[in-house]
């Protein structure tokens, strides 16, 4: 059995502009695109070993979020540097040999900017974010920069294999945090509803504290003060696992429950 190495890129360009037929794709073009490592469903499957290194990630987009391996905490890209959100709740940032087996994460350009109201909460956000949003049916990183009355945030004890189903780990070992007056950084995605299987549809966030000391999975929050940043992409990009593991499971479905069990 030869190392895994490598992994196949398979380029779904869902491209809604129009582009020359034989001109190669600008540096704004580019710049539109959601990259990201493998799917969602394979992640749920309990496919927590990394393959595609922090570094090689990083080539394809300066904010995003995901997990890295063996499931040890919650992902997060910001202004280029990437961290982890673990399971003790600290965040530590990681060296660009670290290896991922979910990432999805894009440039950030953003188009379109807003304050937020005080006192919304998570689904009041997603109320006025959807507001905000030109084409639902279009990719959307968003960042928020702010100070949050309350944050309820979780993340997960690194797994050893044998690896269980990502629901099962989350149903017995996810670990939550309350913060309260906490300033920090919301980094996300908007999915569009079509993107099941392969990512969440609709709103996945996570966060990292102003002081990069805390940080996790975003449950629930309330707004103290904040300014809410969309940059809207028309392309994906997807790299898939090499791996033997990845072509033995099923990866089929839309598995809503299970995506509602794991991320809402
Ligand atoms: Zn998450």
């Amino acid at each position: 059995m030869g190392r895994h190495h490598g992994f196949i890129a398979l380029a779904l360009a869902l491209v809604v502009s129009a582009c020359g037929s034989d001109v190669p794709p600008s540096a704004s073009q580019q710049n539109d695109t959601v990259f990201q490592y493998s799917t969602l469903n394979a992640l749920l499957n309990g496919l927590y070993d990394g393959e595609m290194t922090i570094g090689e990630v990083a080539q394809y987009g300066d904010m995003g979020l995901g997990t890295i391996h063996g499931i040890d905490g919650e992902l997060i890209a910001l202004d280029g540097a990437f961290y982890s959100a673990h399971g003790d709740g600290s965040v530590t940032r990681l060296t660009d040999d670290v290896k991922t087996p979910f990432a999805v994460v894009a440039t950030f350009n953003p188009d379109k900017q807003a304050a937020l109201d005080v006192g919304l909460n998570y689904q009041a956000l997603q109320d006025v974010t959807d507001k905000l949003i030109r084409a639902p049916n279009h990719f959307q990183a968003i960042r928020i920069d702010g100070v949050f009355r309350t944050l309820k945030l979780r993340s997960e004890p690194k797994q050893k294999p044998p690896y269980r189903p990502l629901a099962d780990v989350l149903k017995n070992e996810q670990v939550v945090f309350d913060y309260e007056k906490i300033a920090g950084t919301m980094i996300g995605f908007r999915m569009p509803a079509f993107i099941a299987g392969l990512n969440v549809p609709g709103y996945h966030f996570h966060f990292v504290s102003e002081d990069r000391t805390k940080g996790g999975h975003v449950l629930e929050l309330e707004v103290a003060s904040g300014t809410i940043l969309i940059d809207e992409l028309h392309r994906f990009e997807m790299a898939l696992p090499g791996t033997d593991s990845f072509q033995a499971v099923n990866l089929g479905g839309t598995r809503e429950s299970e995506v509602n069990a794991v991320e809402r």
